[in-house]
């Protein structure tokens, strides 16, 4: 028998590594196996320390929109590193980035640059508060905004009541402000305003949800959540850490055509290096040090090697036609997919904007939390490790999204719709 070597390097991490990873999803809890251990990356693929190559629809979780080592973004990388990994002083591109930034989210008028998409969350939560004078927040069931204690929080027992810790290590009291609702229903929107609204900071929500698969809020839930912050005086703060720069040149906000407060970015905006910011209106951005009362700061804040594979990032993004091909090549994907299911008599449903995806093992497309993880996982299991199988790499959990990015050909594309449809006659048998 041949030796893994991803099962000899998982060995070797566990006993150094909780768990064997740096950050939980990684370790294929949800679907059994062995995690691959990724020895390099190029354009839409990478390969295991087999030296076995996937198609990659992860994208580091959605950074890596143009595929990986792109020339321009290396090349400014390779130019950076020369110059200085960190100064701990200010820099011209980190206003360069700021530029692009604004230029791009037209409801942002400053910004700040911070180091992941956590920190980023965190720190609009604390501006909402400051800027409010505020306690209550609203978050929503299935929505993940990193792993600040006040959001690691699941819905209490009653309608529009507060949370309790999802987390070991988080006390009953960081999440005593949180109220989490469920994804989509109104009503229970407009309860915890008529009840709260007058304490209430903010509300925050991913408008195009990343985190539960692939859920959007609709039309109208989205409406409410900014008129109910409008007429309450909260800030609507989108999470766009997943979807911006993702689902379209201008995000979430930009598909669904609603202005909120504060916005979260993160994941793209960086290219793969680790780099988030927040943003809004000027008179709330001043509120932050060293010119107002919120405190906020970062050693490796606006770091310039990051700054130089962001702003080449968004370079490339930005050029005209980039997200009608990202979009097409997307819907190629997903509906390949539907007819490979369909074909085979398998409950499928899919769903896209930009470059990312969600598919589900249903009829019909959840619009909530609850409905999502009604999902037979011995069958989402029985796909993920066929396409694995089969050199196609998809998240290992069925409560993520997918991401393509520039550099997935229509060859892979093809390969990835025949390699399900294998599995969909498996699936169907049983
Ligand atoms: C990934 C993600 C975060 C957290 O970002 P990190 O860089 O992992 O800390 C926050 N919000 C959303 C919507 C995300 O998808």
């Amino acid at each position: 028998m041949t030796i893994d070597n991803n099962q000899r390097l998982f060995e070797r991490a566990r006993t150094v590594i909780p768990g064997g990873v740096n950050s939980p999803v990684r370790a294929f809890k949800a679907v059994g196996g062995t995690p691959r251990f990724i020895t390099r990356a190029q354009g839409a693929y990478f390969w295991d320390a087999n030296d076995q190559r996937y198609i990659d629809y992860i994208g580091s979780w959605g950074p890596m929109i143009l595929g990986h080592g792109h020339p321009a973004v290396v090349e400014a990388v390779q130019k950076a590193v020369t110059e200085g990994f960190s100064y701990g002083a200010p820099t011209e591109r980190e206003i360069e980035l700021a530029e692009a930034i604004l230029a791009l989210v037209p409801s942002m008028e400053m910004v700040r640059l911070v180091s992941s998409g956590t920190e980023a969350a965190m720190s609009a939560l604390r501006l909402a508060r400051g800027a409010t004078g505020r306690k209550h927040i609203i978050k929503f069931e299935g929505c993940y905004h990193g792993h600040a204690d006040a959001l690691l929080v699941k819905a209490g027992s009653g309608l529009a009541t507060f949370g309790h810790p999802t987390s070991g290590g988080v006390p009953p009291e960081a999440v005593q402000h949180t109220i989490v609702l469920e994804y989509n229903n109104v009503a229970q929107l407009e309860e915890a305003f008529a009840l709260h609204g007058n304490d209430m900071a903010c509300l925050m929500i991913e408008a195009i949800a990343g985190n539960m698969n692939f859920v959007r809020a609709t039309p109208e839930f989205a409406r409410r959540c900014r008129e109910l912050c409008t007429q309450h005086g909260a800030l609507l703060v989108f999470d766009e850490v997943m979807t911006g720069f993702r689902v379209g040149l201008h995000g979430a906000q930009g598909v669904l055509g609603i202005t909120p407060d504060l916005t979260v970015l993160g994941k793209v905006i960086g290219g793969g290096m680790p780099l988030a910011a927040f943003g809004g209106p000027r008179a709330i951005m001043e509120q932050l040090a060293p010119i107002g009362a919120v405190y906020q700061a970062g050693t490796l804040s606006g770091n310039p090697v990051a700054t130089a594979c962001g702003l080449a990032t968004l370079t490339e993004i930005a050029k005209p036609g980039f997200y009608e091909a990202l979009s097409a090549k997307t819907r190629t994907l997903v509906e390949g997919l539907k007819s490979a299911a369909d074909a085979e008599g398998v409950p499928f449903s899919v769903a896209s904007e930009g470059g990312m995806f969600g598919f589900f093992l249903f009829d019909e497309l959840p619009q909530n939390y609850a409905t999502v993880m009604t999902t037979d996982n011995a069958r989402f299991n029985t796909l993920f490790h066929g396409l694995l199988d089969r050199g196609v790499y998809i998240a290992p959990a069925l409560y993520e999204a997918g991401f393509v990015s520039a550099a997935h050909s229509d060859a892979d594309i093809a390969a990835t719709i025949e390699a399900a449809r294998q599995i969909f006659k498996t699936l169907a048998a049983h």
